[in-house]
């Protein structure tokens, strides 16, 4: 499939993970991609090897999104090697976990700087562009995490829930041009993210999965995909669960 021949996207946080495979995915049906992660050599890898697998020009930027100044310097460089972006994928984020009354202030802050304000950074440097050629596409990786609640994870739960007030009030602003921003919230998905998880903690996991097993990250990917393409146009505001039935 090659449906955004001639589109060009942003993904965040792309060395790895989700990321990488959103980047891959839309890299194969056509798209130009830029990578943004803070590891240079990381994400130049990555860009890399998705431009052999797929033979479409990939760009690799080293920037830290939840940092104004990083993230538009890297913004700035995008645009002027493709000045129309249609597609942005807001995916960066980070975990601090631990039980709220032992939480220090600089994991909070970090969390929310990182997994939030990123978003809001990166969505308002796009969207200007975005209204001007009255056509975009806007996926923000929010988490059950942030519709459900989870003990240990206040901070993380708190950004990702302010994802979602955040892509619904960006949804309502731009519907009019044509600009859709949605929510995708995975359940558990195999990543270095939940690597750290111990065996005790996956059981626990996987006995509330009705599908019995994590998700994959390119699973994540293929809905992400479907929410960049034109066939997606009258989807906007909404917050998309992939979390094998757990949220049931
Ligand atoms: P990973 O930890 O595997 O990858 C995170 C990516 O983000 C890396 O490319 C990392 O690269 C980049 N990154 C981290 N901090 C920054 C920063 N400050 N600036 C730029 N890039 C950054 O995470 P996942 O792939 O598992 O998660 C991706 C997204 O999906 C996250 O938003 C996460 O919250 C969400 N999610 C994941 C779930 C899961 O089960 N895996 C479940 C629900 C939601 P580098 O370190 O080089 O910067």
């Amino acid at each position: 499939m090659s449906d955004l021949q001639g589109q060009t996207a942003i993904v965040t946080g792309a060395s790895r993970g989700l990321g990488y495979a959103i980047a891959e995915t839309l890299s194969q049906r056509g798209a130009k991609v830029h990578l943004i992660a803070r590891n240079q050599a990381g994400v130049g890898e990555a860009a890399a090897k998705i431009t052999a697998a797929t033979g479409v020009a990939t760009m690799a930027w080293s920037a830290d999104v939840g940092d104004a100044e990083s993230l538009s310097a890297a913004f700035a460089a995008i645009q002027k090697d493709s000045p129309s972006i249609e597609i942005l994928v807001n995916n960066a984020g980070i975990t601090r976990d631990g039980l709220l009354m032992r939480m220090k202030d600089e994991d909070f802050d970090e969390v929310v700087r990182i997994n939030l304000r990123s978003v809001f950074l990166g969505t308002r440097a796009i969207l200007r562009s975005m209204i001007r050629q009255k056509y975009g596409r806007i996926i923000n990786l929010t988490s059950i995490v942030g519709v459900h609640g989870q003990a240990g994870q206040a901070n993380y739960a708190a950004s990702k829930a302010g994802i979602i007030g955040f892509t619904k009030s960006c949804a309502k602003e731009v519907a009019s041009r044509s600009i859709t921003c949605n929510a995708v919230a995975p359940g558990f998905i195999n990543s270095d993210m939940t690597k750290v998880l111990t065996e005790d903690q996956k059981s626990g996991i996987l006995a509330g999965i009705p599908m019995g097993r994590m998700g994959e990250a390119y699973e994540v990917a293929a809905l992400v995909g479907f929410l960049a393409s034109k066939g997606a146009g009258y989807l906007t505001g909404q917050v998309f669960s992939i979390d094998g039935g757990m949220g049931m």
